[in-house]
């Protein structure tokens, strides 16, 4: 495992472990926790000590299972990232206690202002959290502040400006980078001098799932390496980076990681060229570039699975409408036809799609 050293002489490995795509059995909430206590073992002896969970994460299951998960090994072995959900339960006092209930911990040793979007920035900017985690800080209840983001450059510019934070989480992948704007925020967290932790580098599986034309650009550059493996490489090598997260949820996906992150060199020129050419035939073929975050998820008063929708709308922009027959497995009332375009999925979603939009355009192929 590689690592990099952080502040006050503590090393983080470079690969993180999200806990938020951990095995389940029946729903979200309902963690497989034999599975999921396998990956946790195996993490730690592949010498991962990152571990990255949130309140909202499994319903809620996440920060108890990895509390539990992790009790075996010494607290000193291991660094805990948790966030402040603003929406989930505003009251943070309440929130923070609870986290440290749930965890089974005495102290929470990365701590985010969780998703910060445009729609309730200076509202968590304003309602004393940021001094009440400070002065949490000096209690040693908290030992790094930071923040994770998906809202816009402005946004980012005013939080930045808001308090010495620690480090950020953002959203990094090659795909953001050629075909997004994550190029724009990774610069500006860098020119701030803020530590970059690292979501959705294989932005929400995609990166490991290419279509044909971009898949075969990477294989020809060595069949070896998988194709999440060189998401992971492109990641890394950029210098502010200090963990890439990612949520582990075989052990398959572990042991590809850990290679990765035992084995990963810089990246040639020649390398950049083909994966950029490979985003940029992927992006011309994905209609919804959705990560799988769920975040609109919880908001949808007709319980759609919202992100489950738009991979069967991908696929019927790339194969035909045909494709959409795998929508027609679900459950009538959880069809797209069952959409009221209330619009609060949009509110919530970090990269802001049309959904509702979507959803009409997706009946309305269904009805052809
Ligand atoms: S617009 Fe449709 S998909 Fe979005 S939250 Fe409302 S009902 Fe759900
Ligand atoms: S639609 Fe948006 S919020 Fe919902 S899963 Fe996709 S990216 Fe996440």
């Amino acid at each position: 495992m590689q690592y990099k050293k952080f502040k006050d002489g503590i090393s983080l490995s470079r690969l993180g472990m999200g806990a938020m795509r951990l095995p389940v059995k029946s729903s979200d909430a309902e963690i497989d926790y034999e599975k999921a206590k396998a990956i946790i073992d195996a993490g730690m002896k592949s010498g991962i000590n990152y571990y990255d969970t949130a309140y909202v994460y499994h319903g809620g299951k996440s920060e108890e299972f990895l509390g539990e998960a992790l009790k075996a090994y010494p607290r000193d072995s291991f660094y805990v990232a948790d966030k402040y959900n603003l929406q989930a339960q505003p009251d943070f006092e309440r929130q923070f206690s609870e986290q440290l209930r749930r965890l089974q911990m005495d102290h929470i040793d990365f701590y985010l202002l969780h998703g910060i979007q445009d729609n309730f920035a200076e509202e968590i900017l304003n309602n004393g959290c940021i001094e009440y985690f400070d002065k949490l800080k000096q209690e040693g209840k908290i030992r790094y502040l930071g923040f994770s983001f998906h809202g816009s450059p402005q946004m980012l510019e005013r939080i930045i400006q808001a308090y010495p934070w620690d480090f950020a989480q953002m959203q990094l992948n090659y795909y953001d980078w050629y075909c997004g704007n994550a190029k724009t925020f990774y610069e500006m967290l860098e020119l701030a001098g803020i530590p970059v932790m690292v979501m959705e580098p294989v932005h929400g599986g995609m990166l490991a799932n290419l279509r044909q034309e971009a898949a075969d650009i990477l294989q020809r550059l060595d069949s070896s390496f998988s194709q999440a493996s060189w998401a992971m490489r492109w990641v890394m090598d950029h210098p502010q980076v200090q963990v890439v997260l990612s949520g582990m949820s075989d052990p398959a996906q572990l042991a590809d990681n850990v290679r990765t992150f035992d084995q990963a060199k810089p990246l040639t020129d020649c390398e950049y060229a083909a994966i950029r050419e490979a985003a940029q035939l992927q992006y011309a073929a994905v209609a919804v570039a959705c990560t799988g975050c769920r975040y609109c998820c919880p908001n949808c008063p007709m319980g759609l699975d919202i992100p489950l929708l738009l991979r069967a709308y991908n696929e019927a922009k790339i194969g035909g409408a045909w494709r959409l027959t795998s929508v027609l497995a679900l459950l009538e009332e959880k069809r797209p036809a069952s959409c009221i375009e209330c619009g609060a999925c949009t509110k919530h979603c970090p990269q802001s799609f049309d959904i509702p939009g979507y959803m009409n355009e997706m009946k309305h192929m269904m009805n052809r």
